[in-house]
Protein backbone atom coordinates (compact mmCIF):
# COMPACT_ATOMS: atom_id res chain seq x y z
CA UNK A 1 0.00 0.00 0.00
CA UNK A 2 1.68 3.20 -0.60
CA UNK A 3 0.80 5.49 2.18
CA UNK A 4 -0.65 9.01 1.43
CA UNK A 5 1.08 12.15 2.25
CA UNK A 6 -0.50 15.69 1.86
CA UNK A 7 1.47 17.93 0.30
CA UNK A 8 1.49 21.71 2.29
CA UNK A 9 1.95 24.94 0.98
CA UNK A 10 6.11 25.58 0.73
CA UNK A 11 5.25 28.95 2.90
CA UNK A 12 3.20 27.07 5.08
CA UNK A 13 6.26 24.70 5.27
CA UNK A 14 8.55 27.87 5.78
CA UNK A 15 6.41 28.39 8.49
CA UNK A 16 6.54 25.47 10.36
CA UNK A 17 10.31 25.12 10.33
CA UNK A 18 10.69 28.80 11.25
CA UNK A 19 8.17 28.51 14.26
CA UNK A 20 10.01 25.70 15.78
CA UNK A 21 14.04 26.86 15.68
CA UNK A 22 15.96 28.28 18.13
CA UNK A 23 19.60 29.89 18.51
CA UNK A 24 22.05 27.64 19.61
CA UNK A 25 24.47 29.13 22.73
CA UNK A 26 26.83 31.77 22.85
CA UNK A 27 30.65 31.15 23.05
CA UNK A 28 33.23 33.89 23.36
CA UNK A 29 36.32 33.45 20.57
CA UNK A 30 39.60 35.33 20.22
CA UNK A 31 39.01 37.82 17.37
CA UNK A 32 41.09 36.03 14.79
CA UNK A 33 38.50 33.69 14.95
CA UNK A 34 35.31 35.40 14.98
CA UNK A 35 35.41 36.22 10.98
CA UNK A 36 32.24 34.55 9.59
CA UNK A 37 30.55 34.04 13.04
CA UNK A 38 27.44 35.57 13.87
CA UNK A 39 27.32 38.88 16.74
CA UNK A 40 26.13 37.48 20.17
CA UNK A 41 26.36 40.81 21.09
CA UNK A 42 26.05 44.35 20.12
CA UNK A 43 29.48 46.07 18.68
CA UNK A 44 29.21 49.56 20.94
CA UNK A 45 31.81 52.37 20.31
CA UNK A 46 33.30 52.56 24.01
CA UNK A 47 35.12 55.58 22.72
CA UNK A 48 34.38 58.36 19.67
CA UNK A 49 36.20 58.04 16.27
CA UNK A 50 38.51 59.78 15.93
CA UNK A 51 39.09 59.89 19.47
CA UNK A 52 41.03 62.82 19.16
CA UNK A 53 40.90 66.01 16.82
CA UNK A 54 43.27 64.80 13.99
CA UNK A 55 44.88 65.60 10.77
CA UNK A 56 43.29 64.06 7.67
CA UNK A 57 46.43 65.45 5.86
CA UNK A 58 50.05 65.46 5.29
CA UNK A 59 50.92 68.95 5.53
CA UNK A 60 51.24 71.93 8.35
CA UNK A 61 49.34 72.51 10.81
CA UNK A 62 48.02 76.57 11.04
CA UNK A 63 46.39 78.88 12.28
CA UNK A 64 43.80 79.67 9.39
CA UNK A 65 43.56 83.51 10.46
CA UNK A 66 47.41 84.05 9.80
CA UNK A 67 46.95 83.08 6.07
CA UNK A 68 43.31 85.67 5.30
CA UNK A 69 45.79 88.31 3.83
CA UNK A 70 47.73 85.68 1.61
CA UNK A 71 47.80 85.84 -2.43
CA UNK A 72 49.77 84.78 -5.27
CA UNK A 73 51.31 88.37 -5.69
CA UNK A 74 51.66 88.74 -1.61
CA UNK A 75 52.52 85.00 -0.06
CA UNK A 76 52.82 85.01 4.05
CA UNK A 77 55.53 83.27 5.49
CA UNK A 78 55.01 81.22 8.74
CA UNK A 79 57.84 79.07 10.93
CA UNK A 80 57.58 75.77 11.55
CA UNK A 81 58.38 75.27 15.14
CA UNK A 82 57.94 71.28 15.29
CA UNK A 83 57.65 68.32 13.57
CA UNK A 84 54.88 65.29 14.32
CA UNK A 85 54.43 62.62 12.64
CA UNK A 86 51.31 59.78 12.78
CA UNK A 87 51.33 58.90 16.77
CA UNK A 88 53.69 61.43 17.87
CA UNK A 89 52.08 64.39 20.41
CA UNK A 90 52.98 68.36 19.96
CA UNK A 91 53.71 69.61 23.11
CA UNK A 92 53.59 73.19 21.31
CA UNK A 93 50.85 75.59 20.97
CA UNK A 94 50.58 77.26 17.87
CA UNK A 95 51.55 81.07 17.92
CA UNK A 96 51.18 84.16 15.57
CA UNK A 97 52.47 83.14 12.25
CA UNK A 98 53.53 79.68 13.53
CA UNK A 99 53.12 76.18 11.56
CA UNK A 100 53.72 72.81 13.26
CA UNK A 101 54.84 69.87 10.11
CA UNK A 102 52.26 67.34 10.46
CA UNK A 103 51.68 64.10 9.26
CA UNK A 104 48.39 62.21 8.41
CA UNK A 105 46.27 60.76 11.84
CA UNK A 106 48.83 63.08 14.28
CA UNK A 107 46.53 64.67 17.05
CA UNK A 108 46.53 68.33 16.01
CA UNK A 109 48.47 70.51 18.50
CA UNK A 110 46.39 73.08 20.25
CA UNK A 111 45.93 76.71 18.44
CA UNK A 112 45.50 74.61 15.52
CA UNK A 113 42.34 75.88 13.24
CA UNK A 114 43.38 74.23 10.18
CA UNK A 115 45.81 71.91 8.25
CA UNK A 116 47.74 73.28 4.78
CA UNK A 117 48.31 70.36 2.34
CA UNK A 118 52.01 69.90 1.82
CA UNK A 119 50.70 69.94 -2.26
CA UNK A 120 49.75 73.72 -1.54
CA UNK A 121 52.97 74.94 0.70
CA UNK A 122 56.45 75.40 -0.17
CA UNK A 123 59.04 75.24 2.45
CA UNK A 124 62.31 76.82 2.72
CA UNK A 125 65.81 77.47 4.70
CA UNK A 126 66.69 80.35 6.20
CA UNK A 127 69.17 81.60 8.79
CA UNK A 128 68.93 77.95 10.50
CA UNK A 129 64.99 77.98 10.62
CA UNK A 130 62.32 76.55 8.37
CA UNK A 131 59.45 78.48 6.95
CA UNK A 132 56.87 77.57 4.97
CA UNK A 133 55.23 79.83 1.95
CA UNK A 134 51.36 80.39 1.57
CA UNK A 135 49.91 81.81 -1.21
CA UNK A 136 46.03 81.75 -0.62
CA UNK A 137 43.59 81.39 2.21
CA UNK A 138 43.70 78.36 4.23
CA UNK A 139 40.09 78.10 5.14
CA UNK A 140 38.97 77.21 9.40
CA UNK A 141 38.92 73.46 9.76
CA UNK A 142 40.54 72.18 6.66
CA UNK A 143 41.36 68.54 6.48
CA UNK A 144 40.84 67.98 10.59
CA UNK A 145 38.91 65.00 11.62
CA UNK A 146 37.09 66.01 14.68
CA UNK A 147 36.67 64.11 17.70
CA UNK A 148 33.73 61.93 17.00
CA UNK A 149 32.95 63.38 13.33
CA UNK A 150 32.84 59.48 12.35
CA UNK A 151 31.15 57.88 14.92
CA UNK A 152 30.14 58.88 18.81
CA UNK A 153 30.76 57.71 21.88
CA UNK A 154 28.41 54.78 22.68
CA UNK A 155 26.74 54.34 19.63
CA UNK A 156 25.93 50.59 17.98
CA UNK A 157 28.02 49.89 15.45
CA UNK A 158 26.26 46.58 14.67
CA UNK A 159 23.48 44.78 16.44
CA UNK A 160 23.46 41.29 17.45
CA UNK A 161 22.22 39.21 15.09
CA UNK A 162 24.51 40.43 12.15
CA UNK A 163 27.62 37.95 10.89
CA UNK A 164 30.59 39.46 10.99
CA UNK A 165 32.59 40.06 8.11
CA UNK A 166 35.79 42.58 6.73
CA UNK A 167 33.65 45.58 8.06
CA UNK A 168 32.33 44.10 11.46
CA UNK A 169 35.87 42.66 11.87
CA UNK A 170 37.54 46.31 11.38
CA UNK A 171 34.96 47.97 14.15
CA UNK A 172 35.80 45.32 16.87
CA UNK A 173 39.66 45.93 16.59
CA UNK A 174 38.86 49.33 16.69
CA UNK A 175 37.01 49.30 19.81
CA UNK A 176 39.35 46.43 21.59
CA UNK A 177 37.33 43.64 21.33
CA UNK A 178 40.08 40.85 21.74
CA UNK A 179 37.20 38.29 22.65
CA UNK A 180 33.67 38.54 20.81
CA UNK A 181 30.60 36.93 21.72
CA UNK A 182 29.27 34.69 19.11
CA UNK A 183 26.72 31.94 18.68
CA UNK A 184 28.36 28.53 18.36
CA UNK A 185 28.11 26.63 15.02
CA UNK A 186 25.80 23.98 14.46
CA UNK A 187 27.48 20.59 13.52
CA UNK A 188 25.37 18.61 10.72
CA UNK A 189 25.68 15.11 10.44
CA UNK A 190 25.12 13.93 6.73
CA UNK A 191 24.46 10.68 5.92
CA UNK A 192 23.64 9.76 1.85
CA UNK A 193 21.93 6.76 1.35
CA UNK A 194 21.18 4.12 -1.69
CA UNK A 195 22.66 0.94 -2.57
CA UNK A 196 23.29 2.35 -6.18
CA UNK A 197 25.86 4.72 -5.00
CA UNK A 198 29.34 5.09 -5.19
CA UNK A 199 32.37 6.95 -3.66
CA UNK A 200 33.83 9.59 -5.44
CA UNK A 201 37.24 7.71 -6.08
CA UNK A 202 35.66 4.75 -7.72
CA UNK A 203 34.60 3.51 -11.39
CA UNK A 204 31.72 3.90 -12.82
CA UNK A 205 30.21 0.59 -12.76
CA UNK A 206 26.73 -0.31 -14.64
CA UNK A 207 23.89 1.36 -12.38
CA UNK A 208 25.62 3.01 -10.15
CA UNK A 209 26.49 6.79 -9.83
CA UNK A 210 28.79 8.69 -7.53
CA UNK A 211 27.44 10.10 -4.51
CA UNK A 212 27.21 14.24 -5.55
CA UNK A 213 24.86 15.13 -2.69
CA UNK A 214 26.78 14.75 0.60
CA UNK A 215 29.49 16.97 -1.09
CA UNK A 216 26.38 19.75 -2.30
CA UNK A 217 25.36 19.71 0.84
CA UNK A 218 28.74 20.21 2.98
CA UNK A 219 29.35 23.12 0.62
CA UNK A 220 25.56 24.60 1.64
CA UNK A 221 26.35 23.96 4.83
CA UNK A 222 29.53 25.09 5.16
CA UNK A 223 28.41 28.12 3.21
CA UNK A 224 25.98 29.24 6.19
CA UNK A 225 28.51 29.20 8.63
CA UNK A 226 27.68 25.84 9.79
CA UNK A 227 30.12 23.02 10.39
CA UNK A 228 29.54 19.82 8.24
CA UNK A 229 30.04 16.29 9.23
CA UNK A 230 30.06 13.65 6.69
CA UNK A 231 29.04 10.06 8.12
CA UNK A 232 29.15 8.08 4.59
CA UNK A 233 26.79 6.09 2.71
CA UNK A 234 24.44 3.96 3.89
CA UNK A 235 23.04 1.00 1.50
CA UNK A 236 19.45 0.62 1.25
CA UNK A 237 18.81 -1.44 4.55
CA UNK A 238 16.36 -0.52 6.72
CA UNK A 239 17.51 -2.07 9.69
CA UNK A 240 20.94 -0.61 9.36
CA UNK A 241 19.27 3.03 8.31
CA UNK A 242 17.50 2.90 11.56
CA UNK A 243 20.13 2.00 13.81
CA UNK A 244 22.92 4.66 11.86
CA UNK A 245 20.05 7.55 12.23
CA UNK A 246 19.76 6.48 15.76
CA UNK A 247 23.36 6.52 17.18
CA UNK A 248 23.82 9.61 14.91
CA UNK A 249 21.16 11.39 17.06
CA UNK A 250 23.19 11.32 19.98
CA UNK A 251 26.02 12.91 18.30
CA UNK A 252 24.98 15.94 16.49
CA UNK A 253 22.02 18.12 16.80
CA UNK A 254 21.21 18.47 13.12
CA UNK A 255 21.05 15.10 10.98
CA UNK A 256 20.26 15.30 6.75
CA UNK A 257 19.55 12.16 5.42
CA UNK A 258 19.55 12.29 1.28
CA UNK A 259 17.76 9.53 -0.84
CA UNK A 260 15.37 7.07 0.45
CA UNK A 261 12.30 9.92 0.82
CA UNK A 262 10.13 8.74 -1.92
CA UNK A 263 7.60 5.72 -1.75
CA UNK A 264 10.11 3.30 -4.00
CA UNK A 265 10.08 0.04 -2.51
CA UNK A 266 13.43 0.90 -0.66
CA UNK A 267 12.82 4.47 0.36
CA UNK A 268 13.25 4.40 4.26
CA UNK A 269 12.97 7.81 5.64
CA UNK A 270 9.13 7.69 6.55
CA UNK A 271 9.85 4.14 8.05
CA UNK A 272 12.42 5.67 10.11
CA UNK A 273 10.85 8.58 11.06
CA UNK A 274 8.13 6.95 12.49
CA UNK A 275 10.27 4.36 14.76
CA UNK A 276 11.98 7.11 15.79
CA UNK A 277 8.78 8.68 16.64
CA UNK A 278 10.02 12.15 15.74
CA UNK A 279 7.48 14.95 15.38
CA UNK A 280 6.73 15.06 11.85
CA UNK A 281 6.68 18.89 10.42
CA UNK A 282 5.40 18.30 7.07
CA UNK A 283 6.35 14.79 4.56
CA UNK A 284 5.66 16.44 1.32
CA UNK A 285 5.55 19.99 -0.31
CA UNK A 286 3.17 21.26 -3.21
CA UNK A 287 6.44 22.14 -4.78
CA UNK A 288 8.95 21.20 -8.00
CA UNK A 289 11.63 19.74 -7.59
CA UNK A 290 11.62 18.88 -3.91
CA UNK A 291 8.32 17.35 -2.90
CA UNK A 292 9.27 14.86 -0.90
CA UNK A 293 11.05 16.25 1.43
CA UNK A 294 10.14 15.82 5.36
CA UNK A 295 11.65 17.76 8.28
CA UNK A 296 11.03 16.44 11.90
CA UNK A 297 11.96 17.00 15.29
CA UNK A 298 13.54 14.26 17.74
CA UNK A 299 13.52 16.07 21.30
CA UNK A 300 15.45 18.51 20.79
CA UNK A 301 16.87 17.28 17.49
CA UNK A 302 16.23 18.38 13.52
CA UNK A 303 16.12 15.85 10.85
CA UNK A 304 15.70 16.68 7.80
CA UNK A 305 15.03 14.04 5.01
CA UNK A 306 16.45 15.07 2.03
CA UNK A 307 15.04 14.08 -1.69
CA UNK A 308 17.54 11.90 -3.17
CA UNK A 309 17.37 13.89 -6.55
CA UNK A 310 20.40 16.67 -6.52
CA UNK A 311 18.06 19.39 -7.46
CA UNK A 312 15.81 18.50 -5.23
CA UNK A 313 17.74 18.03 -2.48
CA UNK A 314 19.51 21.49 -3.14
CA UNK A 315 16.56 23.24 -2.75
CA UNK A 316 14.95 21.29 0.21
CA UNK A 317 17.99 22.47 2.10
CA UNK A 318 18.03 26.10 0.53
CA UNK A 319 14.36 26.18 1.58
CA UNK A 320 13.48 24.67 5.04
CA UNK A 321 17.19 23.39 6.50
CA UNK A 322 18.52 27.37 5.79
CA UNK A 323 16.27 29.09 8.30
CA UNK A 324 16.56 26.29 10.90
CA UNK A 325 20.65 26.80 10.75
CA UNK A 326 20.41 30.13 10.32
CA UNK A 327 18.76 30.88 14.11
CA UNK A 328 20.62 28.60 15.56
CA UNK A 329 23.79 30.67 13.83
CA UNK A 330 22.13 33.59 15.29
CA UNK A 331 21.52 34.98 12.01
CA UNK A 332 18.90 37.22 11.98
CA UNK A 333 18.52 36.69 7.92
CA UNK A 334 16.74 33.69 7.67
CA UNK A 335 15.87 33.20 4.04
CA UNK A 336 17.38 33.84 0.62
CA UNK A 337 16.41 37.40 -0.42
CA UNK A 338 13.67 37.87 -2.67
CA UNK A 339 12.98 40.22 -5.43
CA UNK A 340 11.36 40.59 -8.68
CA UNK A 341 12.71 39.90 -12.25
CA UNK A 342 11.34 40.00 -15.43
CA UNK A 343 11.26 36.67 -17.66
CA UNK A 344 13.30 36.40 -20.88
CA UNK A 345 11.14 33.68 -22.44
CA UNK A 346 8.32 31.71 -22.22
CA UNK A 347 7.81 29.36 -19.81
CA UNK A 348 5.73 27.24 -21.35
CA UNK A 349 5.49 23.99 -18.63
CA UNK A 350 2.48 24.16 -16.48
CA UNK A 351 2.71 22.41 -13.18
CA UNK A 352 0.05 22.42 -10.49
CA UNK A 353 2.95 22.31 -7.66
CA UNK A 354 5.06 26.00 -7.57
CA UNK A 355 8.29 25.68 -9.18
CA UNK A 356 11.64 26.14 -7.93
CA UNK A 357 13.53 26.79 -11.34
CA UNK A 358 17.41 26.94 -11.33
CA UNK A 359 17.98 29.88 -12.70
CA UNK A 360 20.19 33.17 -14.19
CA UNK A 361 19.27 36.67 -13.33
CA UNK A 362 21.25 39.66 -14.71
CA UNK A 363 20.69 43.26 -14.85
CA UNK A 364 20.47 44.27 -18.98
CA UNK A 365 21.22 47.79 -18.11
CA UNK A 366 17.36 48.79 -17.30
CA UNK A 367 15.61 46.01 -15.64
CA UNK A 368 16.66 42.51 -14.24
CA UNK A 369 15.83 40.03 -16.43
CA UNK A 370 15.99 36.49 -15.54
CA UNK A 371 16.22 33.10 -17.77
CA UNK A 372 16.34 29.08 -16.87
CA UNK A 373 19.10 27.23 -16.87
CA UNK A 374 19.63 23.27 -18.08
CA UNK A 375 17.19 20.87 -18.09
CA UNK A 376 14.43 21.62 -15.63
CA UNK A 377 14.30 18.28 -14.11
CA UNK A 378 14.69 17.20 -10.38
CA UNK A 379 17.22 15.23 -11.16
CA UNK A 380 19.63 17.53 -13.06
CA UNK A 381 22.20 19.04 -10.90
CA UNK A 382 24.54 20.26 -13.95
CA UNK A 383 22.31 23.92 -13.62
CA UNK A 384 23.31 24.52 -10.13
CA UNK A 385 26.65 25.15 -11.33
CA UNK A 386 25.31 28.57 -13.84
CA UNK A 387 22.51 29.13 -11.06
CA UNK A 388 22.60 32.45 -9.37
CA UNK A 389 18.38 31.97 -8.24
CA UNK A 390 15.52 30.07 -7.70
CA UNK A 391 13.17 31.19 -10.17
CA UNK A 392 9.15 31.20 -8.19
CA UNK A 393 7.22 29.97 -10.89
CA UNK A 394 3.29 29.41 -9.13
CA UNK A 395 1.23 27.03 -10.58
CA UNK A 396 -0.88 28.50 -13.69
CA UNK A 397 -2.47 26.42 -16.18
CA UNK A 398 -1.19 28.54 -19.27
CA UNK A 399 2.12 28.97 -18.08
CA UNK A 400 4.00 32.34 -18.71
CA UNK A 401 5.09 34.77 -21.10
CA UNK A 402 8.63 36.60 -21.90
CA UNK A 403 8.44 40.11 -20.22
CA UNK A 404 5.86 38.92 -16.82
CA UNK A 405 7.70 39.91 -13.68
CA UNK A 406 8.41 36.79 -11.42
CA UNK A 407 9.77 36.60 -7.78
CA UNK A 408 13.32 35.44 -7.58
CA UNK A 409 15.09 34.04 -4.54
CA UNK A 410 19.08 34.88 -5.06
CA UNK A 411 21.21 32.16 -4.27
CA UNK A 412 24.29 32.89 -1.58
CA UNK A 413 27.27 32.75 -4.11
P1 LIG B 1 15.76 8.42 -3.91
O1 LIG B 1 15.25 9.62 -3.15
O2 LIG B 1 16.59 7.52 -3.06
O3 LIG B 1 14.65 7.70 -4.60
O4 LIG B 1 16.73 8.97 -5.02
C1 LIG B 1 16.24 9.73 -6.09
C2 LIG B 1 17.30 9.82 -7.18
O5 LIG B 1 18.43 10.52 -6.69
C3 LIG B 1 17.80 8.50 -7.68
O6 LIG B 1 17.99 8.59 -9.07
C4 LIG B 1 19.13 8.35 -6.96
O7 LIG B 1 20.02 7.56 -7.66
C5 LIG B 1 19.62 9.78 -6.87
N1 LIG B 1 20.46 9.93 -5.72
C6 LIG B 1 20.19 9.51 -4.47
N2 LIG B 1 21.17 9.82 -3.62
C7 LIG B 1 22.12 10.48 -4.34
C8 LIG B 1 23.37 11.05 -4.02
N3 LIG B 1 23.86 11.01 -2.79
N4 LIG B 1 24.08 11.65 -5.01
C9 LIG B 1 23.56 11.69 -6.27
N5 LIG B 1 22.38 11.18 -6.63
C10 LIG B 1 21.65 10.56 -5.69
MG1 LIG C 1 17.34 5.72 -2.96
Amino acid sequence: MVEQRIPIPVEEAITRVKNRTKRNPIESVPLEMADGRVLAEDLIADHPIPSFDRSAFDGFAIRAEDTAQASFENPITLKVVDDIGAGAVSDKTLGEKEAIRIMTGAQIPSGTTAILALELSETFENTGETWVRVNRPVARNSHISRQGEDTDQGEIIARKGRRITAGEMSMLATFGYAQVNVYRQPVVGIYATGTELLPVDAPLTPGKIRNSNSYMLQSQVRALGAIPKYYGILPDDYDLCLQKVRDTLEEVDFLMTTGGASVGDFDYVQDIMRELDAHVLFNKVSMRPGSVTTVSTVGDKWLFGLSGNPAACYVGFELFARPVLKTALGSEELELPRSKAVLAHDLKKPNRFTRFVRAKASYNGSQVTVQSVGLDKSGVASALVEANVLLIVPPNQEGYKAGEELDVMWLDR
